[in-house]
């Protein structure tokens, strides 16, 4: 696993699971791990356009040609993860860390298995029972306070920020991509 930014806000977080993250389960994560980094600009999500409030993700890396799995990375989106508090950022990549422990114990399906975010009523389903998983395993790492603290600043701040932000964040996005976005969902 290689850390390839130098944010330290995310560097913190990923010494706090260094401290708690039991041995076995850390050795796991980090030789399925290929990587761990973080975007700078805030994301557009394919539907509708919408500021993408995601702060973390574990994501599939692939081959070009042929199209083959090989390898996992967690990305954090720093504009959205700065937004938590100390405690918060820190549930938010114990909870990214507990995905990709739950991932390194499937097959080269996992990415197929986890749920993807899909709009179907069995695809959230599925989503939401993986991120159930995900947080009782966070919580068993001794990461409940901050797990709660990602839940509760997620629906108190987080959210209502991005969307009374929307605005200026779009405005944001415009200027640095130079193009036009539609006027919004
Ligand atoms: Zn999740």
């Amino acid at each position: 696993m290689r850390i390839l930014t130098r944010s330290r806000q995310i560097r913190k977080a990923l010494r706090a699971l260094r401290a708690r993250i039991p041995a076995k389960d850390w050795q796991t994560i980090s030789a399925f791990l290929s990587r761990v980094r973080a975007e700078t600009a805030w994301r557009i999500s394919g539907i509708g356009e919408a500021i993408d409030p995601i702060s973390a993700a574990l994501q599939p890396l692939y081959t070009l040609n042929p199209w083959i799995l090989c390898g996992a990375e967690i990305v954090f989106v720093l504009p959205i993860y700065r937004l938590y508090t100390d405690s918060g950022m820190i549930g938010v990549a114990a909870h990214e860390f507990a995905h990709a422990l739950r991932a390194a114990r499937h097959d080269d399906d996992w990415p197929e298995k986890m749920g993807e975010r899909q709009l179907t009523p069995a695809a959230i389903r599925k989503y939401e029972a993986e991120e159930r998983r995900a947080n009782a395993i966070a919580s068993s790492w001794d990461f409940r306070a901050q797990i709660r603290a990602m839940r509760e600043e997620r629906g108190k701040f987080v959210n209502p920020y991005i969307r009374s932000h929307e605005i200026q964040i779009r405005r944001h996005i415009q200027q640095r991509d130079g193009y036009l976005l539609s006027p919004g969902p």
